[in-house]
């Protein structure tokens, strides 16, 4: 509904940058899209290739079928695995039945795979700092035998490790977590096992943290702020945890359609932002939604431009 012109309450729009798609989630719709110029519809997908009911919808409205498990992928069409990455056996049963498979994990979680397996050659047990459930950390789980990597959430987890301090031990994380939490995480495993190997650079990705930067960035101008992503997004989900943390009340939303006008009330500046799998085209409807209720004054926080691309897979370039 749109207010009339004179009544709309003045409202500044303070959109954080960086923000939405990153290089890996990119490449990964990318990698559905040429598969289905390559192969034709249908092109199954297992998982959700991104955490974005917007984007997924989008690529099913294209061909790609999503499902659950390899199990419901017909032995004559290819599959794309997401981005979040696969346990090992994923493309071992797939290359077992013969089928024509794409793998679109983001190379920085491949990175994240390579180092787990390099640690348990060198005979370390694993310590991964992740979130229990999530894609990513069961594919991280999936690429070591079973038993030999634990997860740690949290600080108090660090705690109740049962693990002889002399043991040979290492952590990893999971590339969208929470810089602050994480640092926190990482302080106590270094204070409980002084030896252990951390890893040569950060895992956590530069989208990650690039995007909870550019939150706290404009938090502090800012009386409410809306998060745009997916409930089961991390990398969203944090960046909702960093603007409440800095006390600015923020509520993650997938459209705009889900903004609650009541929380949102009258402030004088709002900010936006957008996880890692949320498209452009959301953050535009959003500022819209907006300026159907408020005279907007719409302004972009400076930043310096994200030059990371990833290459897409042979198969599907050459
Ligand atoms: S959030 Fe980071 S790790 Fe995940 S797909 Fe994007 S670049 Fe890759």
């Amino acid at each position: 509904m749109a207010f009339p012109m004179l009544n709309r309450p003045p409202l500044k729009v303070l959109i954080a940058a960086p923000r939405g798609f990153c290089a890996g989630v990119d490449r990964a719709i990318q990698i559905v899209e040429l598969a289905l110029e390559r192969f034709g519809a249908p092109v199954f997908v297992r998982h959700e290739i991104v955490h974005n009911r917007f984007v997924v919808d989008r690529l099913r409205e294209m061909g790609a079928v999503f499902v659950d498990e390899l199990d419901e992928v017909p032995d004559d069409r290819p599959v794309v695995f997401s981005a979040h990455g696969v346990p090992k056996s994923v493309p071992a049963a797939a290359q077992d039945r013969g089928l024509t498979y794409v793998d679109a994990t983001c190379p920085l979680v491949s990175k994240v795979h390579r180092q787990a397996q390099r640690l348990i050659e060198e005979g370390r047990h694993i310590l991964f700092i992740g979130h229990n459930g999530h894609p990513e950390v069961i594919g991280t789980f999936g690429q070591v035998p079973a038993g030999s990597i634990t997860l740690v959430e949290t600080v108090e987890d660090v705690a109740r490790l049962d693990i002889p301090e002399t043991s040979n031990l290492a952590f990893l994380t999971q590339t969208t977590l929470s810089v602050d939490d994480t640092a926190m995480v990482v302080e106590a495993l270094k204070a409980r096992f002084p030896n252990i190997r951390a890893p040569r650079s950060e895992d956590i990705c530069y989208a990650t943290s690039n995007r909870q930067a550019a939150v706290k960035a404009i938090a502090p101008e800012c009386e409410r702020m809306l998060v745009i992503g997916a409930p089961n997004s991390s990398n969203s989900l944090r960046l909702a945890e960093v603007a409440q943390r800095i006390g600015v009340p923020a509520r993650l939303i997938e459209r705009a359609a889900d903004i609650d006008w009541d929380w949102l009330g009258e402030p004088e500046t709002v900010g936006i932002t957008a996880g890692a799998s949320a498209p452009e085209l959301l953050v535009r409807e959003v500022v819209d939604a907006l300026r159907q209720r408020f005279d907007v004054t719409e302004e972009e926080a400076d930043h310096s431009p994200e030059r990371m691309i990833f290459k897409l897979p042979r198969e599907l370039v050459a």
